[in-house]
């Protein structure tokens, strides 16, 4: 099997070859941190986490950069909003941002790197497109010249002459044409600025991922470059006309967006008042639920968040952590050495299921049938566990591979998947030695055949949030959902 990737250059799904043999140079855009991380980016962050980890299953060794524009118009207005340095507000919100993505479970870059640690590297690649006549000067501003890039709009299928007539509007009389865009913008007072064979300034937007993409990462093609859909025009279609005008070479050679979140069916928006930052949704739901919801649905197709949605998330969850601690009790109780003498090999369901997981993750890393296919090992664990021969050597293989492709996801985080008794009565009116008490003594009723206490029992625990489960190799006890 070979994986297909979905590649909005070419508009199409192509087989994923990277230019060198297992190694795959990725870079994703990333965020402007003058407010909060919100549910937007956190979709971004996973797919691009997710497509990550499946690389790295896939044996590609995959070095991930993702920056951060620390200077922009909206960090500085909302500086002066707050009346504190941009660049400080924006180190602020880099700090909340990898609070709040690291408990998504996402891996660390290679780098993060920020325009202002990377002036130099911006002007030198500014510089050059001046000397190519792609870009010229006017007045302490530099432009990029749009009409000399032939493949202007090819990423984002649209036409340079319509796009003319709709820039038209907002003519300014510097430029010489009304679609090209600034790559340096002239020191205005008051706003942070550093010097330049141009005079003092800033660097426009998109000119930062050419000049940090191939600084971080050494090399003037790209594997994969990702981001949002919101991204491909201009922004993208930018980076395109500067990298390429640039180095003359191919900037990626597989383009890979993300789709929206909408929140109950409408788009997610601050106006509209249905805008969730992660901080308020990790006070209803965790973030391995939000996760869990996130990769519900294939990252190129928009997804609709609501609390039913984000609960059945959290339901799904509780399905996989549950069957993972029962298989723990069950291996706690075991007599490892006398599972020794009857090693086996692993069952041949741990193949299929891995094999139809990677068939899923192959097709354009539709992670909601790969999640289908781990809730069906659940399943499977579930009736395994149920037999009256309990085959432990199985389980172990059967919940082993449910937690090796689960991680794959970024599900089970080291110490996430299992909980421990006490984290499932966070919040109950019981603790674990009473459930433990009471147990013991439904047991011994059980024993006595005394029926009607040993129900009481049950009754109880029910009344407190426990649900009991009887099963061929002794009760099992769940909090109640
Ligand atoms: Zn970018």
């Amino acid at each position: 099997m070979a994986l297909f990737v979905y590649n909005t250059l070419t508009h199409q799904k192509e087989e994923f070859k990277p230019l060198k043999d297992k190694v795959v140079n990725m870079y994703v855009c990333g965020v402007t941190p003058y407010d909060e991380v919100h549910l937007g980016h956190a979709r971004c962050y996973v797919a691009f986490d997710v497509i990550r980890r499946y690389l790295e299953y896939s044996d590609y060794t995959v070095n991930y950069v993702q920056n951060f524009t620390d200077i922009d118009d909206k960090i500085i207005k909302r500086a002066q909003e707050v009346q504190i340095d941009p660049l400080a507000l924006a180190q602020k919100n880099i700090e909340e941002y990898f609070k709040d993505i690291n408990a998504l479970n996402i891996k660390k870059a290679k780098a993060y790197p920020k325009v202002t640690e990377n002036i130099a590297e911006i002007i030198k690649i500014i510089d050059n497109l001046v000397n190519k006549g792609y870009a010229y000067a006017v007045d302490g501003d530099v432009y990029y010249r749009v009409a000399k890039f032939q493949k202007y709009g090819a990423l984002s299928k649209r036409d340079v002459s319509q796009l003319k007539s709709g820039a038209r509007v907002e003519i300014d009389e510097r430029k010489e044409d009304p679609l090209d865009f600034a790559l340096w913008k002239k020191e205005k007072p008051g706003e942070p600025s550093w010097p330049s064979p141009w005079g003092s300034g800033r660097p426009g937007w998109h000119i930062e991922c050419s000049a940090m993409s191939l600084h971080e990462l050494k090399t003037a093609t790209l594997d994969i470059h990702g981001g949002g859909q919101d991204l491909i025009f201009p922004h993208h279609e930018n980076e395109i006309a500067q990298s390429e005008g640039s180095t003359g070479k191919l900037f990626a050679k597989y383009w890979l967006h993300n789709g929206f979140v909408t929140i109950n069916k409408e788009k997610m928006s601050k106006s509209l008042g249905n805008f969730f930052t992660l901080k308020q949704i990790y006070q209803k739901h965790s973030p391995a639920a939000v996760r869990l919801f996130l990769i519900s649905q294939h990252y190129r197709s928009p997804i609709d968040y609501s609390e039913d949605k984000i609960t059945e998330a959290a339901k799904g969850l509780d399905k996989f952590q549950n069957v993972l601690e029962n298989m723990r009790e069950m291996v706690n109780q075991i007599n490892l050495d006398a599972i020794g003498k009857k090693f086996t090999a692993a069952p041949e369901i741990c193949q299929q299921m891995e094999d139809k997981f990677t068939a899923a993750m192959d097709d354009d890393f539709n992670t909601a049938e790969a999640l289908a296919v781990l809730f069906e090992m659940t399943n499977a664990i579930n009736i395994e566990m149920e037999q009256k021969e309990l085959d432990l050597v199985k389980l172990s293989y059967m919940s082993r591979t449910l937690v090796r492709l689960g991680q794959v996801l970024g599900l089970f985080a080291p110490g996430s998947a299992l909980r421990t008794a006490e984290d499932k009565l966070k919040g109950k009116n019981i603790s674990v030695p009473e459930v433990e008490r009471l147990l013991a003594r439904r047991e011994e009723y059980r024993r006595q055949k005394k029926w009607a206490e040993s129900d009481q029992v049950r009754d109880e625990l029910l009344a407190k949030g426990i649900i009991l489960e009887d099963t061929a190799h002794g009760t099992r006890w769940k909090v109640k959902e």
